[in-house]
């Protein structure tokens, strides 16, 4: 095995294989480390991969390439009960119509082919290959040590792509230490069911999908549901904050098995059978979470950096992880350009990133990860506003009140939710939203 690189990148996920990529394209000699048999095998997510400009750059009409499942032409917020749900839906001609808004993926044929590119263009990936610690010469990092046998590897110049648990990030002193009201847990539930009935059911034609995001029935915990459509299974995929749950005493499959007990979710997968469970942890602490990006030699991206957007509206990860590790790879180029590695040359990659949506979209909803430590969200307003529809719908003979004496009614005479619970999540929505 070849010992010495030009640069390293530990992890082929999207992060770590976008950035191998554009490094490789660039003409930089470039190792991309990966734990798992291959690409993508240790790898899971919800999951609806969001459009992608920057792959754009480096794909003519990538969504012809990929491995890509369905494009999202569907996309629906669900108010859920223990009985009833209520669906605010958007399904747009656009999202129907190349370069499309969004597309289902599994992740081991997603992450492969990604990283499969990276090495058409020039980059060795090197499978089942841990990075277990960085190598360090004079305070500057100038390899890693991996878990095989002689498995010392150099580079003057080491980009850290490990995902959320970013062991390499918290020994150079670079993050902060995790904090579980800020790390939340994904767990998926893998279920088939023929392509025909996703389509009758979900009222779907060609390669169109859905992506329905759920709030409700969480067992008082903070956290949610998603159901993704696949070409021919769907993917219902929880998340919630690990503080939150640990409180609760509840388990994740208690949590999972309620969410697939409601009667209209039950309908929707009506005859789908169970093909496999999955969990992986998320960064879910936003801007505040971002970590120090840059040391001698050294780089951060991805989830290690917390590039992960959860504002409760979308959950984007793959396109900001895609979007840093090109942003790293530049960054790279230009160092072995001027043969200077140091923090201050690297440091393109943390000006880079400032530029980019990437921070940009992080620092203007810093505020989301605090609205979704709002528990009346998740435990009090999914009734509330099924309360309320039911009240509006509901022929009883009776004369109807109108819209505002409906809400007063519940909020003086029902008591779950009071005025000011009102007035302060509006308020709290508007400033983080
Ligand atoms: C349940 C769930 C649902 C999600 N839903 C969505 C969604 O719908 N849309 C979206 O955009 N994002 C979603 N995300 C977030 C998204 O998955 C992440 O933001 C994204 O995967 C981050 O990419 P990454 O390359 O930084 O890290 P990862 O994808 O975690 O990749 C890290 C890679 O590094 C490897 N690795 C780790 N440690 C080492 C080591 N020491 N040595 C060698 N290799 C190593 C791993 O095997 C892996 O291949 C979801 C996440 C979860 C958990």
């Amino acid at each position: 095995m070849k010992r010495s690189f030009e640069a390293i990148v530990v992890g082929a996920g999207p992060a770590g294989s976008a950035a191998a990529l554009e490094m490789a394209k660039g003409g930089v000699d470039v190792a991309l480390l990966e734990r798992g048999n291959f690409p993508g095998e240790k790898n899971m997510f919800g999951g609806m991969l969001h459009k992608m400009p920057s792959l754009e750059e480096h794909f003519d009409e990538y969504w012809n390439q990929a491995p890509l499942e369905r494009h999202v032409s569907k996309k629906a917020t669900i108010f859920m009960t223990n009985d009833a749900h209520v669906n605010v839906c958007m399904d747009w001609e656009d999202f129907d119509k190349p370069p499309y808004n969004g597309y289902t993926v599994f992740r081991p044929r997603w992450d492969n082919w990604l990283a499969e590119e990276a090495v058409k263009a020039g980059a060795t990936l090197i499978n089942r290959c841990t990075v277990e610690d960085l190598i360090l010469k004079n305070g500057k990092v100038v390899g890693v040590k991996t878990l095989r046998d002689n498995g010392e590897i150099y580079a003057p110049v080491v980009v850290s792509a490990e995902g959320v648990l970013s062991f390499l990030a918290d020994k150079m002193g670079m993050r902060k230490k995790f904090n579980p009201s800020k790390m939340a847990v994904g767990c998926k539930c893998l279920l088939d069911m023929p392509k025909q009935m996703i389509d009758d059911r979900f009222g779907l034609v060609r390669d169109q999908g859905v992506a329905y995001e759920y709030v409700g029935v969480s067992m008082g915990v903070r956290g949610g549901v998603a159901l993704y459509t696949n070409r021919d299974s769907v993917s219902v995929n929880m998340v919630c904050h690990i503080g939150s749950l640990g409180k609760s005493g509840i388990t994740l499959y208690d949590m999972m098995n309620n969410y697939l007990e409601q009667p209209q979710m039950k309908k929707l997968l009506n005859g789908a059978k169970l093909a496999e469970y999955s969990a992986h942890a998320i960064p879910e602490g936003g801007y505040e979470m971002i970590p120090q990006l840059v040391a001698d030699g050294f780089l951060i991206t991805g989830d290690a950096a917390a590039f992960c957007n959860a504002t409760g509206i979308n959950l984007e990860g793959i396109n900001m992880a895609t979007h840093s590790g090109i942003l790293a790879g530049k960054a790279v180029i230009a160092a072995k350009k001027n043969k200077d590695y140091s923090k201050g040359s690297l440091d393109l990659y943390r000006k880079l990133i400032q530029d980019s949506y990437v921070y940009k979209d992080l620092k203007t909803f810093k505020r989301a990860p605090g609205l979704l430590h709002d528990d009346r969200i998740f435990q009090k307003y999914p009734d509330f506003a099924l309360d309320m529809i039911k009240k509006i719908y509901h022929i009883t003979g009776e004369p109807k009140k109108n819209m505002t004496m409906l809400v007063l009614d519940h909020v003086l005479n029902n008591g779950k939710v009071s005025l000011m619970d009102l007035i302060s999540t509006v308020w709290t929505a508007w400033r983080a939203l």
